[in-house]
């Protein structure tokens, strides 16, 4: 039997916790103060899907997305992408179109979904959840909110992106 292996890529500005979603998703950890070097290309996980084992590979980038040096071999191939911005950052709600761009037109239209990140500091929130949800449908991505922190809601973007590319 075949194994299903997809690639998928998380962008996103730099700390709306890219590195800690993969880590928790991969390892089950958390830590505050995550490394910036992770030190390898991506980690992975299998899941099974409708009775089928995908195995996810997760591409984790060293920061480099805060110079906007993303190389194109960080999306090549890539079958899944996580757009994701943080609920405390303005700033990382507001590039998320640019990021949807820049995997466009590396990419062009892949199982995408949009996350909203650190739902658990809830007094700290600066996204209208009416404004998240116009985002979502104006780039055609579902919207789904985790707190990678608390652990929840990481498995469900996941699945939902390993389900949408065993679908197409
Ligand atoms: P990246 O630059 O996008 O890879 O972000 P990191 O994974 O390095 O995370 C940046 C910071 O945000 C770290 O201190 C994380 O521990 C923290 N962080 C990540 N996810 C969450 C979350 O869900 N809630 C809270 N409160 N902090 C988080
Ligand atoms: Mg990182």
């Amino acid at each position: 039997e075949l194994e299903i292996s997809l690639k998928v890529v998380i962008v996103g500005n730099g700390a709306v916790g890219k590195s800690s979603m993969i880590q928790r998703f991969c390892k089950g950890t958390y830590t505050r103060d995550y490394k910036k070097t992770i030190g390898v290309d991506f980690l992975e996980r299998e899941i099974e899907i409708d009775g089928e084992d995908v195995r996810l590979m997760l591409w984790d980038t060293a920061g480099q997305e805060e110079f906007d040096a993303i190389t194109a071999a960080y999306y090549r191939g890539a079958h899944a992408c996580v757009l994701a911005y943080s609920a405390t950052d303005r700033d990382s709600f507001d590039a998320i179109p640019s990021w949807k761009l820049k995997v466009e037109n590396e990419c062009g239209e892949i199982p995408t979904v949009l996350v909203q990140n650190k739902i658990d500091l809830v007094d700290q929130c600066q996204i209208d959840p009416n404004e998240a949800e116009r985002l979502g449908r104006a780039l055609g991505c579902k919207l789904l909110r985790t707190s990678v922190k608390e652990d929840v809601g990481v498995m469900s973007v996941f699945r939902h992106l390993a389900s949408r590319c065993l679908i197409e």
